[in-house]
C-alpha cells in the first residue's frame, strides 16, 4: 500500500530551513497529509502543547531550543507521538542521545523526500500495531495511549507518569529494573529521583494492585523493582 495517499495525517515538520521545510511541506500534502510546521524548537513544543500531531518530522539543530530537547520535553509530558529526528550529521552520538530521549528514527541530511515518507509510513504501523495489542501480562494490560490499565474486570486512568513507569516495567518483566533505570525510564536524564520514582510505585500499586489478592510489582529489595504475573510467583 505505498503508494495509497495518507488521508488526513496530521504531521508537525519543525525545521528551520526555510528550503527543506518548504519541500517537504509541499510533498507531504500533495501525498495527502496535514501539515502545520515550526522553524524553531519553542513554537514547535507551544504547538505539541496545543494541538495533537500523528507525527513529528524534527530537526536536531534548532534556533532557541534544539530537537533533543524539544523531544526530551514532549516524551516528559508523556506525549507518544513518533518523532522521526533529522539531522545533517551522521554521527553515532547524534543518534544515541535522540533515541535516548525519545526519538523513533533518524534521517541524515540530504535525503530522498521518498525516504521521508517511507520512513514516516512505517513508524505510524509500528505505532498503529503497539497501539492494537497494548501490553499485557497475566490478567494486567495497559493500553498506552488511551492511559488506561485494565486488571481482571478492574479498569482504570493512569497519569502520563505512571504509564511510563507501567510500561517500562511490562516491558523488562520478568526482569528487574534498577531504581535508576526506572528514574530515566520516567523522567528522562533530567528530573526525578528515587523519593519520587518510590511515590510513583506507590500511587500505581494502589491501582492495580491494591484490590487483588496477589501483587504483581514487587520490590527487590536494595536493588529496584519487578512486574511478575501471579503464576510466575509461586503462589496463584
Ligand atoms: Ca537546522
Amino acid at each position: 500500500m505505498a503508494n495509497e495517499p495518507a488521508t488526513g495525517l496530521r504531521v508537525l515538520v519543525v525545521e528551520d530551513q526555510r528550503d527543506i521545510a518548504e519541500n517537504v511541506w509541499d510533498y507531504l500534502e500533495r501525498r495527502g497529509y496535514e501539515v502545520d510546521h515550526a522553524h524553531d524548537g519553542v513554537t514547535a513544543t507551544r504547538l505539541l502543547e496545543l494541538t495533537s500531531f500523528d507525527l513529528i518530522v524534527l530537526d536536531l539543530g534548532l534556533p532557541r531550543l534544539d530537537g533533543i530537547e524539544v523531544c526530551r520535553q514532549l516524551r516528559k509530558r508523556g506525549g507518544s507521538t513518533p518523532v522521526l529526528m533529522l539531522t545533517a550529521r551522521d554521527t553515532l552520538e547524534d543518534k544515541l542521545l535522540g533515541f535516548e530521549v525519545g526519538a523513533d528514527d533518524y534521517l541524515t541530511k540530504p535525503f530522498a523526500l521518498e525516504e521521508l515518507e517511507a520512513r514516516l509510513r512505517n513508524l505510524i504501523r509500528r505505532t498503529r500495531r503497539r497501539e492494537m495489542t497494548g501490553l499485557v501480562i497475566g490478567d494486567l494490560r495497559l493500553d498506552q495511549a488511551a492511559q488506561q490499565f485494565e486488571r481482571g474486570r478492574q479498569r482504570g486512568q493512569l497519569t502520563p507518569l505512571q504509564v511510563r513507569l507501567l510500561a517500562a516495567l511490562m516491558r523488562a518483566s520478568p526482569n528487574v529494573l534498577r531504581h535508576a533505570e526506572l528514574v530515566t525510564a520516567v523522567w528522562g536524564t533530567e528530573g526525578g529521583d528515587s523519593t519520587a520514582l518510590h511515590g510513583l510505585v506507590h500511587s500505581l500499586r494502589q491501582l492495580i494492585d491494591r484490590p487483588f489478592k496477589h501483587a504483581m510489582l514487587l520490590s527487590v529489595h536494595g536493588i529496584g523493582y519487578r512486574l511478575l504475573q501471579p503464576a510466575d510467583q509461586g503462589d496463584a
